[in-house]
């Protein structure tokens, strides 16, 4: 599937999973009328095959459909998800739910035991807040769970099948019994399977019996024990090499892990760096919370000697401090920023890997399919010593294209869109082989009687075949310095003579010629033989063949948006050291200009740290001839180094340096394994949704910080009264009920408005966040509590005196609680914070940007957070149900006018300190910059 209709389907996955929660909806869970048969391991494959009435050839198109029906999809059932009402239930078990119940039932108490002084409003508004904290958080991580379920489904495994006696890629959900399955290296097994054929099968059980070790596949029954048995693969576990083919036994639960999964339960999920940053946040602000609720307690019972009030007022404080609308916040901003990068075909496999990625520093990339587009081509060929055109038919050819037939594991498939089924580089010599030869007859003619897999470490592929004449032929084909060291003769058009030392070395200078061309090139070589074994000698060589695979037109942008983000793009690859020069300029990896620093995989070996490290300080990096298992040590090198790592991979031996990377990134076309090692899965395998993946990181830490900016701010004109209130006794100008008007009713859609801002103009063209780089810093509690703060603060006491000094009060007089002109009082001092805040908004958009740059208009929810904020603010001030509620009276505008320099103030100062942020002047960057 293309990435435009990968996008679309997003969408539509994401209602048909609404769909399916709402009605249960389940295929075929009905009559399982089907008789699976017992003991599929120790019976004869001809009484297995009958029982399942099937053959070698595989079910029928029709038939399948026809199980599928009556057995069911071959998908296991959600055992042990969280159900919803546990989730909901989960929300009021957590510290802050427990303290605000008991705070509510202590105001409830106070009320009972002095009525009429407004406490029952406390208590209900408190328990107000449990309730719809509860549900919010529940709210946003049902949506979340709900998101990553259905991305699970954008990648829907796939297996291939015979059906009607062909190879066909099919959904595994829509495999059956008396299926023929084909599994290969990097699988991982879709269903139970008895095995009918094999080459150098071993499978990794561990997902079922815990032994990492991987396992020898046979055909024949080695043991009583189903597990035990080698003639089995089983649903779940993975391919490690080789292939094979096996009658599909058990589907769905009806598998050993379908069995097991019903008696054990998801694990906990592990915490991520930000899961950790914002624990060590809210531990930090609550410890401040406390610390200011107990002292506050104790002092004021030291003056008053009232405990319950006092009690209540602590409380409040505690209230006041603690951000209950911050984690929902971060989980919204998280999730939506997941979603978007979906739509960019980045899938992420836990959201707080989005903040990963924004701190990345190196990226390490594959080549092939990653930076070019996987779509081969053979673009040259030479047989013998000769070069031809690719389209010209090759002479000595009808051995070298027999070669490319026989020694091959894809198909030719006209409903695939590149014409085959397979790997591309197999498959373009398959396409190119099939323009002169029947691919089809030439198997029937030449059965393979055993085949040692490609393998990226040995670089080479053989196959035994038994030819019309019944004598044995091995076929291979490599890397041309693996596949010439092991031929002694070529065939020419004079026949085949024999290869000299000279002869040798024009063959290698060939090859150089093709891969300065960017070309990937593949030797072709075969031989007699007698014994069915892996040779690697006495081969005669027949030729190359140069494929290209041309660079994605996006990635030169890409990749120089990566070198201004201070990010370095390594690339990896196993071809050629020329072929991956060639490439990494054509696609601008050379950071200006300069020179590339290639190191090839036997270069690592040899290296010591030291030169290692030194090498890798360069800014242009290439790896060639390197085999996915130096990768780790690539991984752990550039760690070593401090850096923050990012490793793309798509085969089995790239999950060890994928689960090592610091973000692990997977190829949605690559290995079952390789995926499931992950933390993300591009689905459209392209370098460039990598980059926009940063960005969305970047961004959304970015604004992450702006939001906690933007609620910190209020604390302390939330803190400030209860100190005058205290020392000064004032009465008091900020009420518990006014305090979580503003936590939880003003400040929250505004803070989900940062939640959406657009990323600043520099945010690609700064160096990557540093590791220590924390979300809450000592500059970020300076600006919100120590400047921003304390004006809001003042212009809450400029209105309330105001209020009070033209209500005729003097200084000092106490106000009962329900005196009108103590109810304006408040309700003046909350307006001053309101107001204050929509400026604070406005400057909490941009880190270091002007307010006014970019499009003032570019985030309307900002704008909705405003009139949240005003819509809230003239509903406590001026309706009656509310004036009941929060204690507070009717004001006239004058007083609200009286904040607005304030907030002209806040907004100012702030402009300065960006600005002076953005002049780099290092004393305010050190202290105010955050
Ligand atoms: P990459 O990381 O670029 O995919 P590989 O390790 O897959 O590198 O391939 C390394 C070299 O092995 C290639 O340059 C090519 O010469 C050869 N090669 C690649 N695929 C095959 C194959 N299926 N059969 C034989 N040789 C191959
Ligand atoms: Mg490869």
């Amino acid at each position: 599937m293309n990435c435009i209709s990968w996008a679309k389907t997003i969408d539509a996955l994401i209602i048909l999973q609404d769909y399916e929660l709402l009605w249960g909806n389940k295929l075929g869970e009905s009559g399982r009328s089907f008789q699976l048969p017992e003991n599929v391991h120790t019976i004869g494959i001809d009484e297995l095959f009958s029982k399942l009435e099937t053959n070698e050839h595989g079910l029928s198109k029709k038939e399948a459909l026809q199980r599928l029906g009556r057995i069911g999809p071959n998908v296991l059932s959600d055992i042990g998800k969280t159900s919803p009402v546990r989730m909901y239930v989960k929300q009021y078990r957590n510290f802050f739910s427990i303290l605000l119940t008991i705070g509510a039932l202590l105001s409830l108490l106070a009320e009972y035991l002095s009525p009429g002084q407004g406490n029952i409003y406390i208590g209900i508004a408190l328990l107000g807040v449990v309730i719809l904290n509860a549900t919010f958080t529940f709210i946003q991580e049902y949506q979340a769970e709900k998101i990553m379920a259905s991305f699970h489904k954008l990648l829907p495994p796939h297996c291939r099948v015979l059906r009607d006696g062909e190879m066909a890629d099919i959904l595994a959900h829509d495999l059956v019994p008396g299926d023929i399955m084909i599994v290969e290296e990097g699988d991982k097994v879709p269903a139970d399977g008895r095995l009918i054929d094999l080459s150098a099968l071993k499978v990794d059980n561990s997902p079922l019996t815990g032994e990492a070790e991987p396992q020898l596949r046979s055909l024949d029954c080695t043991h009583p024990n189903i597990l035990e048995c080698r003639n089995m693969v089983f649903s779940g576990t993975l391919v490690q090499t080789g292939n094979g083919r096996a009658i599909v036994t058990g589907t769905g639960s009806n598998t050993q892990i379908g069995q097991l999964a019903a008696l054990t339960h998801q694990t906990e999920s592990v915490e991520t760096p930000l899961r950790k940053e914002l624990n060590h946040f809210i531990h930090v602000i609550s410890s401040i919370a406390m610390f200011l609720g107990i002292s506050f307690f104790a002092v004021g019972y030291f003056l008053q000697e009232i405990f319950l009030a006092n009690l209540i007022f602590a409380i409040g404080i505690i209230v006041a401090n603690v951000p209950e609308g911050l984690l929902p916040t971060v989980t919204l901003a998280l999730s939506i920023s997941s979603k978007k990068m979906a739509k960019k075909n980045a899938l992420i496999k836990q959201l707080e890997s989005v903040e990963t990625l924004g701190s990345t520093t190196v990226i390490c990339t594959d080549k092939t399919g990653t930076l070019t587009q996987n779509k081969m081509a053979v673009s040259s060929i030479v047989t013998g010593f000769e070069e031809i055109g690719p389209d010209q038919y090759p002479d000595s050819g009808n051995i070298l294209t027999r070669i490319m037939g026989l020694c091959n594991n894809s198909s030719l498939s006209d409903e695939s869109p590149q014409g085959y089924i397979g790997d591309p580089t197999e498959g373009s010599l398959l396409v190119y082989a099939g323009k002169y030869i029947d691919i089809e007859n030439l198997n029937e003619k030449y059965p393979r009687v055993e085949e040692f897999p490609f393998d990226s470490l040995t670089k080479n592929m053989q196959v035994i075949c038994s030819t019309p004449e019944k004598k044995l032929e091995s076929y291979l084909k490599g890397a041309p310095e693996v596949v010439i060291e092991m031929c002694d003769s070529i065939i020419t058009e004079n026949g085949v003579v024999k290869l000299s030392g000279e002869d040798k070395k024009q063959l290698i200078q060939k090859d150089i010629e093709l891969a300065e061309k960017g070309e990937r090139v593949i030797a072709f070589a075969y031989r007699p033989t007698t014994e069915i074994k892996e040779h690697n000698e006495g081969f005669i060589f027949t030729g190359f063949a140069g494929t290209v695979d041309p660079p994605r037109p996006e990635i030169k942008d890409a990749i120089s948006k990566c070198h201004s983000a201070g990010i370095k793009v390594v690339m990896i690859t196993g071809d050629h050291p020329v072929t991956a020069r060639s490439i990494a300029k054509k696609v601008g990896l050379n950071e200006n200009g300069e020179n590339l620093e290639i190191i090839t995989g036997s270069e690592l070996e040899e290296l010591s740290m030291g030169d290692l490290s030194a090498r890798l300080k360069k800014r242009s990096i290439v790896f060639a001839r390197t085999s996915p298992v130096q990768k780790l040590k690539i991984v752990q090198a550039f760690q070593a180094e401090g850096e923050v790592v990012t490793m793309t991979g798509d085969g089995v031996n790239d999950a060890p340096a994928i689960k090592n990377a610091d973000m692990g990134v997977a190829m949605g076309s690559g290995t079952d394994v390789a995926r499931e090692a992950a933390d993300m899965v591009l689905l459209d395998d392209n370098f460039a949704s990598i980059v926009n993946a940063v960005e969305e990181g970047r961004r959304v830490f970015d604004n992450i910080k702006k939001f906690i900016a933007y609620i910190l701010t209020s604390n302390t004109p939330e803190i400030i009264p209860f100190i005058a209130f205290v020392l000064l006794a004032l009465p008091l100008p900020m009420p518990v009920q006014l305090i979580l008007a503003i936590d939880l009713g003003t400040d929250l859609i505004p803070a989900l408005a940062l939640a959406m801002e657009k990323s600043e103009g520099d945010i690609m063209n700064r160096p990557p966040r540093s590791r220590s780089e924390k979300l809450l810093t000592a500059p970020m509690l300076l600006t919100s509590y120590g400047i921003k703060g304390p004006i809001e603060a003042l212009a809450g006491f400029v209105c309330y005196f105001a209020v009070l000094f033209e209500g005729g009060w003097v200084w000092g007089q106490q106000l009962a609680f329900d005196n009108p002109l103590y109810r304006q009082s408040i309700t003046a001092f909350f307006a001053a914070v309101i107001i204050c805040q929509i400026a604070n908004l406005f400057i909490s958009r941009t880190r270091r940007d002007s307010a006014f740059s970019g499009n003032f208009f570019s985030n309307k929810y900002v704008f909705v957070g405003i009139a949240s904020e005003l819509l809230i603010l003239s509903f406590i001030m001026w309706n009656p149900v509310a004036n009941l509620i929060f204690n507070t009276a009717p004001l006239k505008p004058e007083y609200i006018f009286l904040a607005i320099p304030f907030a002209m103030l806040i907004f100012s100062i702030d402009e300065i300190r960006k600005y002076l942020i953005r002049k780099n002047v290092s004393i305010v960057n050190k202290t105010l910059g955050w």
